[in-house]
Protein backbone atom coordinates (compact mmCIF):
# COMPACT_ATOMS: atom_id res chain seq x y z
CA UNK A 1 0.00 0.00 0.00
CA UNK A 2 1.31 3.61 -0.78
CA UNK A 3 1.78 5.51 1.68
CA UNK A 4 1.17 9.08 2.98
CA UNK A 5 1.16 11.81 0.31
CA UNK A 6 0.91 9.27 -2.68
CA UNK A 7 -1.94 7.88 -0.86
CA UNK A 8 -4.37 10.55 -1.66
CA UNK A 9 -6.12 9.58 -4.75
CA UNK A 10 -4.03 11.98 -6.99
CA UNK A 11 -4.44 11.43 -10.68
CA UNK A 12 -2.26 13.19 -12.64
CA UNK A 13 -2.28 12.91 -16.78
CA UNK A 14 -0.05 15.93 -17.43
CA UNK A 15 -0.70 17.38 -20.75
CA UNK A 16 0.95 21.35 -20.94
CA UNK A 17 3.86 19.89 -19.93
CA UNK A 18 4.39 17.81 -22.98
CA UNK A 19 3.64 20.84 -25.18
CA UNK A 20 6.87 22.41 -27.24
CA UNK A 21 10.18 23.57 -24.76
CA UNK A 22 9.17 27.22 -25.76
CA UNK A 23 6.02 26.86 -23.83
CA UNK A 24 6.91 26.30 -20.39
CA UNK A 25 10.31 25.61 -18.19
CA UNK A 26 11.04 22.29 -16.50
CA UNK A 27 11.76 23.11 -12.63
CA UNK A 28 11.09 22.41 -8.67
CA UNK A 29 9.51 24.22 -6.49
CA UNK A 30 12.75 24.94 -4.03
CA UNK A 31 12.14 23.92 -0.57
CA UNK A 32 11.24 25.91 2.67
CA UNK A 33 12.63 25.50 5.75
CA UNK A 34 9.86 25.24 8.51
CA UNK A 35 6.08 24.13 6.53
CA UNK A 36 3.41 24.55 8.81
CA UNK A 37 -0.14 23.85 6.67
CA UNK A 38 -2.28 27.14 8.04
CA UNK A 39 -5.61 26.41 5.74
CA UNK A 40 -6.87 23.44 3.67
CA UNK A 41 -10.00 23.11 1.85
CA UNK A 42 -11.81 20.35 2.97
CA UNK A 43 -14.87 21.13 0.63
CA UNK A 44 -12.82 21.70 -1.90
CA UNK A 45 -10.50 18.23 -1.62
CA UNK A 46 -13.69 16.40 -1.50
CA UNK A 47 -14.89 17.64 -5.03
CA UNK A 48 -11.75 16.48 -6.51
CA UNK A 49 -12.37 13.21 -4.88
CA UNK A 50 -8.86 13.82 -2.84
CA UNK A 51 -8.71 12.33 0.67
CA UNK A 52 -6.15 13.86 2.92
CA UNK A 53 -7.73 12.36 6.06
CA UNK A 54 -5.17 10.07 7.06
CA UNK A 55 -2.02 12.00 6.55
CA UNK A 56 -1.07 13.94 9.45
CA UNK A 57 0.02 17.74 9.17
CA UNK A 58 3.53 17.64 8.75
CA UNK A 59 3.24 15.16 5.65
CA UNK A 60 0.78 17.88 4.56
CA UNK A 61 2.57 20.81 5.33
CA UNK A 62 5.78 19.17 3.28
CA UNK A 63 3.37 18.21 0.62
CA UNK A 64 1.40 21.70 0.22
CA UNK A 65 5.24 23.39 0.49
CA UNK A 66 6.20 21.48 -2.20
CA UNK A 67 9.04 19.84 -0.23
CA UNK A 68 7.75 16.65 -1.38
CA UNK A 69 6.57 16.06 -4.56
CA UNK A 70 3.43 13.77 -4.88
CA UNK A 71 4.53 10.54 -7.46
CA UNK A 72 3.85 11.64 -11.27
CA UNK A 73 3.60 14.88 -10.67
CA UNK A 74 5.64 16.79 -13.50
CA UNK A 75 6.14 20.40 -12.10
CA UNK A 76 6.66 23.14 -14.81
CA UNK A 77 6.61 27.05 -15.03
CA UNK A 78 4.70 28.26 -17.85
CA UNK A 79 5.59 31.09 -20.09
CA UNK A 80 2.94 33.99 -20.85
CA UNK A 81 2.79 37.45 -22.59
CA UNK A 82 0.38 40.62 -21.34
CA UNK A 83 -0.67 43.71 -21.61
CA UNK A 84 -0.23 45.81 -18.52
CA UNK A 85 -1.58 48.52 -18.61
CA UNK A 86 -1.61 48.78 -22.20
CA UNK A 87 2.08 47.83 -22.60
CA UNK A 88 2.73 44.69 -23.92
CA UNK A 89 5.63 42.89 -21.98
CA UNK A 90 7.07 39.32 -21.64
CA UNK A 91 5.85 37.34 -18.46
CA UNK A 92 5.82 34.14 -17.27
CA UNK A 93 4.80 32.33 -14.07
CA UNK A 94 7.98 34.04 -11.70
CA UNK A 95 6.22 32.33 -8.71
CA UNK A 96 3.98 29.89 -9.51
CA UNK A 97 4.54 25.93 -10.59
CA UNK A 98 2.37 23.46 -12.34
CA UNK A 99 2.50 20.84 -9.93
CA UNK A 100 0.72 18.67 -12.80
CA UNK A 101 -3.27 18.13 -13.87
CA UNK A 102 -5.09 16.38 -11.46
CA UNK A 103 -8.58 14.20 -13.19
CA UNK A 104 -10.99 14.13 -10.99
CA UNK A 105 -13.69 11.05 -10.80
CA UNK A 106 -16.00 12.30 -13.45
CA UNK A 107 -12.40 12.84 -15.69
CA UNK A 108 -12.76 16.83 -15.24
CA UNK A 109 -9.24 18.18 -15.45
CA UNK A 110 -8.01 20.73 -12.79
CA UNK A 111 -4.57 22.30 -13.07
CA UNK A 112 -3.06 21.77 -9.42
CA UNK A 113 -0.29 24.69 -8.92
CA UNK A 114 1.58 26.20 -6.30
CA UNK A 115 2.17 30.21 -5.97
CA UNK A 116 5.29 31.48 -4.09
CA UNK A 117 7.35 28.51 -4.52
CA UNK A 118 10.43 29.76 -5.27
CA UNK A 119 12.79 31.43 -8.55
CA UNK A 120 11.92 30.60 -12.03
CA UNK A 121 13.46 31.43 -15.72
CA UNK A 122 10.56 34.05 -15.98
CA UNK A 123 11.16 35.90 -12.09
CA UNK A 124 12.87 38.35 -13.96
CA UNK A 125 13.28 41.27 -10.87
CA UNK A 126 11.47 38.75 -8.43
CA UNK A 127 12.30 36.69 -5.87
CA UNK A 128 9.75 33.94 -6.23
CA UNK A 129 8.27 33.93 -3.55
CA UNK A 130 4.83 35.47 -1.68
CA UNK A 131 3.74 36.57 1.99
CA UNK A 132 1.30 35.11 4.11
CA UNK A 133 -1.04 37.78 3.82
CA UNK A 134 -1.95 37.99 -0.17
CA UNK A 135 -1.97 34.31 -0.20
CA UNK A 136 -4.82 34.18 2.42
CA UNK A 137 -6.51 37.39 0.48
CA UNK A 138 -6.56 35.24 -2.44
CA UNK A 139 -7.99 32.15 -0.47
CA UNK A 140 -10.73 34.53 1.60
CA UNK A 141 -11.71 36.42 -1.74
CA UNK A 142 -11.46 32.96 -4.55
CA UNK A 143 -13.65 31.00 -2.29
CA UNK A 144 -15.89 33.37 -1.60
CA UNK A 145 -16.52 34.37 -5.41
CA UNK A 146 -17.20 30.52 -5.95
CA UNK A 147 -19.78 30.28 -2.89
CA UNK A 148 -21.05 33.76 -4.87
CA UNK A 149 -21.87 31.10 -7.98
CA UNK A 150 -19.04 32.73 -10.23
CA UNK A 151 -16.53 31.01 -12.10
CA UNK A 152 -13.12 31.17 -10.05
CA UNK A 153 -9.34 29.43 -9.72
CA UNK A 154 -10.17 28.33 -6.21
CA UNK A 155 -7.67 27.79 -3.23
CA UNK A 156 -7.02 24.42 -1.97
CA UNK A 157 -4.28 25.35 0.55
CA UNK A 158 -1.94 27.39 2.56
CA UNK A 159 1.31 27.41 4.17
CA UNK A 160 3.86 28.97 5.74
CA UNK A 161 7.09 29.07 5.26
CA UNK A 162 8.73 29.68 8.46
CA UNK A 163 11.20 31.69 6.34
CA UNK A 164 10.50 35.54 6.27
CA UNK A 165 10.34 37.39 2.48
CA UNK A 166 11.60 41.38 2.18
CA UNK A 167 9.35 43.62 0.98
CA UNK A 168 8.90 47.01 2.81
CA UNK A 169 9.42 45.63 5.63
CA UNK A 170 10.12 41.57 6.44
CA UNK A 171 7.15 39.20 5.86
CA UNK A 172 6.21 35.82 6.73
CA UNK A 173 6.56 34.01 3.61
CA UNK A 174 3.74 31.50 2.58
CA UNK A 175 2.75 29.22 -0.34
CA UNK A 176 -0.88 29.00 -1.78
CA UNK A 177 -2.06 26.11 -3.55
CA UNK A 178 -4.47 26.90 -6.47
CA UNK A 179 -6.90 24.99 -8.40
CA UNK A 180 -8.18 26.20 -11.60
CA UNK A 181 -9.49 24.46 -15.28
CA UNK A 182 -6.38 26.02 -16.53
CA UNK A 183 -4.06 28.41 -16.03
CA UNK A 184 -4.29 29.30 -20.04
CA UNK A 185 -4.49 33.33 -20.60
CA UNK A 186 -5.13 35.57 -23.39
CA UNK A 187 -1.15 36.19 -22.57
CA UNK A 188 -0.73 32.47 -23.61
CA UNK A 189 -1.89 33.32 -26.74
CA UNK A 190 -0.20 36.48 -27.26
CA UNK A 191 3.87 34.99 -26.06
CA UNK A 192 3.48 32.26 -28.82
CA UNK A 193 2.09 34.75 -31.33
CA UNK A 194 4.77 37.10 -31.08
CA UNK A 195 7.44 34.20 -31.40
CA UNK A 196 5.56 34.53 -34.91
CA UNK A 197 6.21 30.66 -35.31
CA UNK A 198 2.99 29.42 -37.29
CA UNK A 199 3.21 25.81 -36.45
CA UNK A 200 3.46 26.75 -32.27
CA UNK A 201 0.16 28.82 -32.52
CA UNK A 202 -1.34 25.81 -34.13
CA UNK A 203 -0.52 23.54 -31.10
CA UNK A 204 -1.32 25.88 -28.91
CA UNK A 205 -4.64 26.58 -30.64
CA UNK A 206 -5.63 22.56 -31.17
CA UNK A 207 -4.41 22.27 -27.49
CA UNK A 208 -6.76 24.63 -26.36
CA UNK A 209 -9.94 23.25 -27.89
CA UNK A 210 -9.45 20.05 -27.26
CA UNK A 211 -8.65 20.84 -23.35
CA UNK A 212 -11.29 23.11 -22.89
CA UNK A 213 -13.97 23.64 -26.17
CA UNK A 214 -13.94 19.80 -27.48
CA UNK A 215 -17.17 20.63 -29.68
CA UNK A 216 -15.53 22.77 -31.61
CA UNK A 217 -13.51 20.55 -33.55
CA UNK A 218 -16.72 20.12 -36.24
CA UNK A 219 -16.91 23.91 -36.89
CA UNK A 220 -15.82 25.51 -40.27
CA UNK A 221 -13.57 28.38 -38.97
CA UNK A 222 -13.15 26.98 -35.60
CA UNK A 223 -10.34 30.61 -34.69
CA UNK A 224 -13.64 32.33 -35.45
CA UNK A 225 -16.18 30.35 -33.64
CA UNK A 226 -13.46 29.87 -30.32
CA UNK A 227 -13.16 34.01 -30.29
CA UNK A 228 -17.13 33.64 -30.01
CA UNK A 229 -17.29 31.53 -27.25
CA UNK A 230 -14.73 32.90 -25.50
CA UNK A 231 -16.14 36.39 -26.03
CA UNK A 232 -19.58 35.28 -24.10
CA UNK A 233 -17.63 33.79 -21.59
CA UNK A 234 -15.88 36.56 -20.59
CA UNK A 235 -19.02 38.51 -20.87
CA UNK A 236 -21.15 36.24 -18.48
CA UNK A 237 -18.36 36.29 -15.90
CA UNK A 238 -17.86 40.22 -16.19
CA UNK A 239 -21.73 40.86 -15.74
CA UNK A 240 -21.26 38.32 -12.40
CA UNK A 241 -18.47 40.82 -11.54
CA UNK A 242 -20.71 44.00 -11.94
CA UNK A 243 -23.69 41.90 -9.93
CA UNK A 244 -22.08 41.51 -6.81
CA UNK A 245 -19.72 44.46 -6.98
CA UNK A 246 -16.34 42.95 -7.61
CA UNK A 247 -13.29 45.10 -9.18
CA UNK A 248 -10.63 42.81 -10.18
CA UNK A 249 -7.99 45.49 -10.18
CA UNK A 250 -5.33 44.09 -12.44
CA UNK A 251 -7.36 43.76 -15.40
CA UNK A 252 -4.18 42.92 -17.71
CA UNK A 253 -4.32 40.47 -20.69
CA UNK A 254 -2.31 38.06 -18.66
CA UNK A 255 -4.73 37.62 -15.95
CA UNK A 256 -7.40 36.66 -18.15
CA UNK A 257 -8.19 33.16 -18.55
CA UNK A 258 -8.97 31.31 -21.36
CA UNK A 259 -11.79 28.92 -19.29
CA UNK A 260 -14.20 31.81 -18.17
CA UNK A 261 -12.25 31.78 -14.79
CA UNK A 262 -11.43 34.83 -12.41
CA UNK A 263 -8.04 34.81 -11.98
CA UNK A 264 -5.23 36.44 -9.76
CA UNK A 265 -6.20 37.82 -6.84
CA UNK A 266 -3.76 40.67 -6.32
CA UNK A 267 -5.56 44.42 -5.68
CA UNK A 268 -9.43 43.11 -6.35
CA UNK A 269 -11.72 43.96 -3.94
CA UNK A 270 -15.56 44.53 -3.24
CA UNK A 271 -17.35 47.78 -3.62
CA UNK A 272 -19.17 49.43 -0.86
CA UNK A 273 -20.99 52.46 -1.94
CA UNK A 274 -22.27 52.72 -4.75
CA UNK A 275 -19.95 54.65 -7.48
CA UNK A 276 -18.71 53.31 -11.19
CA UNK A 277 -15.76 54.70 -10.85
CA UNK A 278 -14.42 53.38 -7.58
CA UNK A 279 -10.94 52.18 -7.84
CA UNK A 280 -9.13 50.38 -5.03
CA UNK A 281 -5.73 49.65 -6.34
CA UNK A 282 -3.08 51.61 -5.57
CA UNK A 283 -1.06 51.79 -8.80
CA UNK A 284 -4.22 52.42 -11.15
CA UNK A 285 -3.42 55.74 -10.70
CA UNK A 286 -5.48 56.44 -14.23
CA UNK A 287 -8.50 54.04 -12.90
CA UNK A 288 -8.32 52.02 -16.01
CA UNK A 289 -9.65 49.16 -14.21
CA UNK A 290 -12.34 51.09 -12.09
CA UNK A 291 -16.03 49.04 -11.71
CA UNK A 292 -17.40 50.78 -14.45
CA UNK A 293 -14.45 49.99 -17.10
CA UNK A 294 -14.31 46.55 -16.44
CA UNK A 295 -16.53 45.52 -19.34
CA UNK A 296 -14.58 48.16 -22.12
CA UNK A 297 -10.95 46.37 -20.47
CA UNK A 298 -12.58 43.07 -21.31
CA UNK A 299 -13.55 44.36 -24.68
CA UNK A 300 -10.29 45.75 -25.13
CA UNK A 301 -8.28 42.36 -23.93
CA UNK A 302 -10.20 39.97 -26.34
CA UNK A 303 -9.18 42.51 -29.28
CA UNK A 304 -5.65 41.53 -28.41
CA UNK A 305 -6.79 37.94 -28.02
CA UNK A 306 -8.11 38.74 -31.41
CA UNK A 307 -4.84 40.01 -33.07
CA UNK A 308 -2.94 36.84 -32.06
CA UNK A 309 -5.57 34.34 -33.59
CA UNK A 310 -5.31 35.91 -36.84
CA UNK A 311 -2.94 34.01 -38.58
CA UNK A 312 -5.08 31.14 -38.09
CA UNK A 313 -8.43 32.80 -39.04
CA UNK A 314 -7.49 33.59 -43.01
CA UNK A 315 -4.30 33.12 -44.79
CA UNK A 316 -5.62 36.50 -45.84
CA UNK A 317 -4.86 38.78 -43.23
CA UNK A 318 -7.75 41.59 -44.56
CA UNK A 319 -10.24 38.73 -44.76
CA UNK A 320 -9.16 37.95 -41.34
CA UNK A 321 -8.87 41.08 -39.49
CA UNK A 322 -12.27 41.86 -40.97
CA UNK A 323 -14.01 38.79 -39.72
CA UNK A 324 -12.36 38.90 -36.10
CA UNK A 325 -13.72 42.74 -35.80
CA UNK A 326 -17.17 41.42 -36.51
CA UNK A 327 -16.81 39.10 -33.61
CA UNK A 328 -15.67 41.68 -31.43
CA UNK A 329 -17.50 44.46 -32.53
CA UNK A 330 -20.95 42.42 -31.40
CA UNK A 331 -19.25 42.88 -27.92
CA UNK A 332 -21.38 45.65 -26.43
CA UNK A 333 -24.84 44.65 -27.96
CA UNK A 334 -24.46 41.25 -25.69
CA UNK A 335 -22.46 42.90 -23.03
CA UNK A 336 -25.89 45.41 -22.57
CA UNK A 337 -28.31 42.64 -22.75
CA UNK A 338 -26.67 40.37 -20.78
CA UNK A 339 -26.24 43.00 -17.81
CA UNK A 340 -29.92 44.47 -18.79
CA UNK A 341 -31.19 40.34 -17.74
CA UNK A 342 -28.87 40.57 -14.91
CA UNK A 343 -30.49 43.64 -13.55
CA UNK A 344 -33.96 42.33 -14.13
CA UNK A 345 -32.89 39.32 -11.75
CA UNK A 346 -31.42 41.75 -9.37
CA UNK A 347 -34.93 43.84 -8.56
CA UNK A 348 -36.99 40.31 -9.47
CA UNK A 349 -38.27 41.71 -13.01
CA UNK A 350 -39.82 38.49 -15.19
CA UNK A 351 -40.17 39.60 -18.35
CA UNK A 352 -38.89 42.22 -20.77
CA UNK A 353 -40.32 45.40 -21.00
CA UNK A 354 -38.93 48.86 -23.13
CA UNK A 355 -39.12 50.93 -20.20
CA UNK A 356 -37.32 48.58 -17.71
CA UNK A 357 -33.99 50.06 -18.53
CA UNK A 358 -34.72 53.45 -16.79
CA UNK A 359 -35.80 51.92 -13.74
CA UNK A 360 -32.85 49.74 -13.77
CA UNK A 361 -30.95 53.55 -14.17
CA UNK A 362 -32.98 55.14 -11.88
CA UNK A 363 -32.42 53.23 -8.78
CA UNK A 364 -28.53 53.25 -9.40
CA UNK A 365 -28.87 56.69 -10.30
CA UNK A 366 -30.37 57.35 -6.76
CA UNK A 367 -27.70 54.80 -5.23
CA UNK A 368 -24.84 57.06 -6.66
CA UNK A 369 -26.72 60.48 -5.82
CA UNK A 370 -27.41 59.74 -1.96
CA UNK A 371 -24.13 57.06 -1.62
CA UNK A 372 -26.05 54.27 -0.88
CA UNK A 373 -24.09 50.43 -0.18
CA UNK A 374 -24.73 48.42 -3.36
CA UNK A 375 -25.22 45.60 -1.64
CA UNK A 376 -27.15 46.44 0.91
CA UNK A 377 -29.41 48.53 -1.24
CA UNK A 378 -30.79 45.08 -2.42
CA UNK A 379 -31.10 43.40 0.52
CA UNK A 380 -33.75 46.05 1.86
CA UNK A 381 -35.51 45.95 -1.35
CA UNK A 382 -35.49 42.04 -0.54
CA UNK A 383 -36.75 43.40 3.07
CA UNK A 384 -33.52 41.78 4.98
CA UNK A 385 -34.52 42.48 8.34
CA UNK A 386 -31.42 43.70 9.96
CA UNK A 387 -30.66 45.75 6.85
CA UNK A 388 -31.14 49.15 8.47
CA UNK A 389 -30.75 52.85 7.08
CA UNK A 390 -32.62 55.99 7.30
CA UNK A 391 -31.34 56.60 4.24
CA UNK A 392 -34.20 53.97 2.56
CA UNK A 393 -36.85 56.26 3.60
CA UNK A 394 -35.92 59.08 1.48
CA UNK A 395 -39.09 60.16 -0.74
CA UNK A 396 -37.11 59.44 -3.73
CA UNK A 397 -36.75 55.54 -3.56
CA UNK A 398 -40.59 55.27 -1.88
CA UNK A 399 -41.34 56.80 -5.32
CA UNK A 400 -39.45 54.90 -7.29
CA UNK A 401 -40.62 51.67 -5.28
CA UNK A 402 -44.10 52.59 -6.10
CA UNK A 403 -43.15 52.32 -9.97
CA UNK A 404 -40.94 48.76 -9.32
CA UNK A 405 -43.89 47.53 -7.54
CA UNK A 406 -46.16 47.73 -10.53
CA UNK A 407 -43.94 46.46 -13.10
CA UNK A 408 -43.15 43.45 -10.48
CA UNK A 409 -46.66 42.62 -10.97
CA UNK A 410 -46.91 42.78 -14.32
CA UNK A 411 -45.56 38.77 -15.14
CA UNK A 412 -44.57 37.74 -11.09
CA UNK A 413 -46.15 38.04 -7.87
CA UNK A 414 -44.11 39.48 -5.13
CA UNK A 415 -43.04 36.08 -3.74
CA UNK A 416 -42.26 34.98 -6.98
CA UNK A 417 -39.40 38.23 -7.48
CA UNK A 418 -38.43 37.73 -3.79
CA UNK A 419 -37.30 34.41 -4.70
CA UNK A 420 -35.41 35.04 -7.61
CA UNK A 421 -33.81 38.21 -6.00
CA UNK A 422 -32.75 36.21 -3.25
CA UNK A 423 -30.91 33.81 -5.39
CA UNK A 424 -28.56 36.67 -6.76
CA UNK A 425 -28.13 39.30 -4.46
CA UNK A 426 -25.55 38.24 -1.68
CA UNK A 427 -26.20 39.39 1.57
CA UNK A 428 -22.58 38.61 2.67
CA UNK A 429 -19.74 39.67 0.86
CA UNK A 430 -16.01 40.10 1.91
CA UNK A 431 -16.25 43.23 3.40
CA UNK A 432 -12.80 45.32 3.17
CA UNK A 433 -12.66 45.86 6.95
CA UNK A 434 -12.97 42.28 7.95
CA UNK A 435 -11.04 40.91 5.29
CA UNK A 436 -8.13 43.56 6.86
CA UNK A 437 -9.15 42.22 10.23
CA UNK A 438 -8.84 38.66 9.92
CA UNK A 439 -5.49 38.71 7.84
CA UNK A 440 -3.72 41.62 10.58
CA UNK A 441 -5.03 38.57 13.16
CA UNK A 442 -3.42 35.44 10.93
CA UNK A 443 -0.37 37.38 10.92
CA UNK A 444 -0.17 37.71 14.70
CA UNK A 445 -0.65 33.87 14.29
CA UNK A 446 -4.60 33.99 15.44
CA UNK A 447 -6.49 32.25 12.94
CA UNK A 448 -10.04 32.51 14.44
CA UNK A 449 -11.40 35.28 12.67
CA UNK A 450 -10.59 34.09 9.55
CA UNK A 451 -11.88 31.28 9.66
CA UNK A 452 -15.07 32.98 11.06
CA UNK A 453 -15.32 34.49 7.90
CA UNK A 454 -14.54 31.88 5.59
CA UNK A 455 -17.60 30.14 7.35
CA UNK A 456 -20.11 33.38 6.91
CA UNK A 457 -18.98 33.51 3.34
CA UNK A 458 -20.06 29.62 2.39
CA UNK A 459 -23.51 31.00 2.44
CA UNK A 460 -23.64 34.16 1.28
CA UNK A 461 -27.39 34.32 0.21
CA UNK A 462 -28.84 32.85 3.26
CA UNK A 463 -30.39 35.06 6.18
CA UNK A 464 -27.88 33.32 8.72
CA UNK A 465 -27.68 34.39 12.64
CA UNK A 466 -25.62 37.35 14.15
CA UNK A 467 -23.71 37.71 10.74
CA UNK A 468 -24.53 41.79 11.17
CA UNK A 469 -20.76 43.07 12.05
CA UNK A 470 -20.33 41.37 8.29
CA UNK A 471 -22.53 42.68 6.62
CA UNK A 472 -21.56 46.89 7.00
CA UNK A 473 -18.52 48.62 5.27
CA UNK A 474 -16.78 50.37 7.83
CA UNK A 475 -18.20 53.08 9.35
CA UNK A 476 -15.09 55.35 8.14
CA UNK A 477 -13.85 57.92 5.68
CA UNK A 478 -10.67 56.59 5.15
CA UNK A 479 -10.31 55.43 1.36
CA UNK A 480 -9.83 52.09 1.10
CA UNK A 481 -6.42 50.97 -0.45
CA UNK A 482 -5.41 47.60 -1.42
CA UNK A 483 -1.70 46.39 -3.25
CA UNK A 484 -0.56 43.77 -6.00
CA UNK A 485 -0.32 40.38 -4.20
CA UNK A 486 3.27 40.04 -3.59
P1 LIG B 1 0.61 39.76 -11.40
O1 LIG B 1 0.60 41.22 -11.12
O2 LIG B 1 0.37 38.92 -10.19
O3 LIG B 1 -0.26 39.38 -12.54
O4 LIG B 1 2.10 39.39 -11.82
C1 LIG B 1 2.71 39.84 -12.99
C2 LIG B 1 3.95 39.06 -13.25
O5 LIG B 1 4.91 39.26 -12.22
C3 LIG B 1 3.76 37.57 -13.37
O6 LIG B 1 4.59 37.11 -14.40
C4 LIG B 1 4.20 37.07 -12.02
O7 LIG B 1 4.63 35.72 -12.07
C5 LIG B 1 5.34 38.01 -11.70
N1 LIG B 1 5.60 38.13 -10.26
C6 LIG B 1 4.81 38.72 -9.33
N2 LIG B 1 5.38 38.66 -8.11
C7 LIG B 1 6.56 38.03 -8.25
C8 LIG B 1 7.62 37.64 -7.37
N3 LIG B 1 7.59 37.92 -6.05
N4 LIG B 1 8.69 37.00 -7.90
C9 LIG B 1 8.75 36.72 -9.22
N5 LIG B 1 7.79 37.05 -10.10
C10 LIG B 1 6.71 37.69 -9.64
MG1 LIG C 1 -1.02 37.50 -12.77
Amino acid sequence: MKSGINNINWNFDNSYSKLPESFKEHIKPIKVKRPELVLLNEGLAKELDLNFSHVGKEELSALFAGNVLPENSNTIAQAYAGHQFGNFTMLGDGRAILIGEHLSKDKIRHDIQFKGSGKTAFSRNGDGRAALGPMLREYIISESMHNLNIPTTRSLAVVKTGENIIREVNLEGAILTRVASSHIRVGTFQYIAARNKIDELKILFDYVVKRHFPKLDESKNKPIEFLKIVLQKQIDLVVNWMRVGFIHGVMNTDNMSIAGETIDYGPCAFMDIYDPKTVFSSIDQMGRYAYCNQPIITKWNLSRLAESLIPLIDDEQNKAIELATKIINSFEKKYEDKWLEMMRQKIGLFGEEEKDKFLILDLLTWMHKKKVDYTNTFGHLMNVENIKDKVYDDIELKEWKKRWERRLLVNSSLEKSMKLMKSVNPLIIPRNHKVEESLQEANQNNFKPLNNLIKVLEKPYNNQNDIQEYQYPKNSKEKYQTFCGT
